[in-house]
């Protein structure tokens, strides 16, 4: 890889956001070689956002109803798609085992296998508890949201906060219990989280935060939470929200090199020739600041993708943007650009119970930005966080352009 492409096969093995636009990019930029596509879900391509949104509170009602690219620009493509095909190995000579005994070779692979839903080892595996990653886990959870029933949610990140919007919209008495001061921390920072505590309490969900789950209540079918500090809270349902693991075994019994996400260079390129890895699998590598973050988000893996897709044709990277996601939940569309965690924030626009936008600073100049129901600032923010804008907080916040 690198230099003009002399690729003639390539074979991805994930069909979901990273994969899927690795695959469309290859095309985009003008490959017509073999592109190889497996997935082990029998319905790889629906939007997995979608899972803790509208597949949970039933707005769709299966995965076809959030496809992840359309049908007729899908055919045009050419790529030969495996759905329910789990791959079982990867060699670094370009094999691949398929179940069945059945072997394919390629010049490249691209791993983007994901991750998995994380279940922290002092919740036995009762009936009643669920995690959330794909659409089947979210028709599972929709069955059992029933009015009235006790639902705690284990972790008040942004899924965990998606499930409990969904939940009390569905008449479930439902309660968040998180060991940190504020929902959604890590992704939105203080400011914004603390908008969030108000807003979700006020939707009717109980917020217990600084608190832990330390054990759980059965004996087969869940019965009830006991937290750290020793109190019980009845429940019927106890979703698990703690985040994911990188489903990174194919990899790392190939050799990659993996420290929490299989490690990979600016290039995608993991430790192993001819593997490259992307999307919420993948943790970057840094030469500057040690290891990177992981990033879980759709954006994330569509920059990988589209690096990727110029690594194996040898071309120049795409130029680097901000990262960034978005969350809908309690009828607030929040999203977020740039760095906002372990940052000083400024007000752009308070939040008036509908809108707003929060400005975060790290030394002195613009990093990021947090905003509820306000896309538009948003994408004017992002461009300005694209360019590098050096000025000082007092001026960005009279900036009319930026306040309109
Ligand atoms: C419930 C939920 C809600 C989310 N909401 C948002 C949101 O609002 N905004 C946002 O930006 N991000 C959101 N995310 C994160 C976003 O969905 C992920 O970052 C994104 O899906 C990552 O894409 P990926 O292709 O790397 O991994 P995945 O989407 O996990 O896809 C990996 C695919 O690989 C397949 N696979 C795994 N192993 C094998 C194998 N051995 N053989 C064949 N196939 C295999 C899996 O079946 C899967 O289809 C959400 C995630 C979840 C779980």
């Amino acid at each position: 890889m690198g230099g003009a492409c002399m690729t003639n096969t390539v074979a991805i093995i994930g069909a979901n956001a990273a994969g899927l636009t690795t695959a469309m990019e290859l095309r985009r930029l003008g490959y017509d070689g073999r592109v190889m596509l497996f997935d082990a879900e029998m319905e790889p391509l629906y939007n997995r956002p979608a899972v803790s949104k509208e597949m949970l509170s039933g707005e769709f009602s299966d995965p076809s109803d959030t496809p992840l690219v359309r049908a007729d620009i899908l055919e045009k493509m050419h790529l030969e798609l495996e759905f329910g095909n789990r791959v079982l190995g990867i060699g670094t000579a370009g094999r691949l085992d398929l179940s069945g005994g059945r072997q394919v070779g390629a010049e490249v692979m691209v791993v983007a296998t994901g991750g998995l839903a994380r279940w922290p080892a002092q919740v036995p595996r009762l009936q009643g508890i669920h995690t959330l990653r794909t659409s089947r886990d979210a028709m599972a959870l929709r069955e059992a949201l029933l009015p009235g029933a006790r639902v705690v949610v284990m972790g008040g990140g942004v899924i965990g906060c998606e499930v409990a919007s969904s939940a009390v919209r569905r008449g479930c008495d439902t309660t968040i219990v998180d060991i940190a001061a504020l929902p959604m921390l890590r992704s939105i920072g203080e400011g914004a989280g603390r908008v969030m505590a108000t807003v979700i309490e006020e939707a009717g969900v109980k917020l217990r935060l600084g608190e832990g789950i330390a054990s759980v209540l059965g004996p087969s079918r869940i019965s009830g939470v006991v937290l750290m500090s020793g109190e019980t809270l009845p429940c019927d349902v106890l979703v698990i929200g703690v985040g994911m693991v990188p489903n990174a075994k194919l990899a790392n019994d190939a050799g990659a090199e993996n420290d929490n996400g299989i490690l990979i260079d600016a290039h995608c390129r993991t430790s192993l020739p001819g593997v490259l890895a992307v999307g919420d699998v993948t943790r970057r590598r840094s030469t500057v600041e040690g290891l990177g973050d992981r990033s879980e988000t759709i954006l994330n893996a569509q920059i990988q993708a589209r690096e990727a897709a110029s690594t194996i044709l040898g071309l120049e990277l795409p130029k680097a943007q901000p990262s960034g996601f978005w969350s809908d939940q309690f009828d607030i569309n929040i999203q977020a650009v740039g760095k906002v965690d372990r940052t000083v924030s400024h007000w752009l626009k308070p939040f008036n119970g509908q809108e707003g936008v929060l400005l975060q600073f790290s030394e002195n100049k613009l990093c990021g930005a947090v905003g509820f129901n306000s896309g538009r600032a948003i994408a004017r923010i992002r461009r300005l966080l694209s360019v590098g804008d050096r000025r000082p907080p007092e001026e960005l916040l009279r900036d009319p352009k930026l306040n309109g």
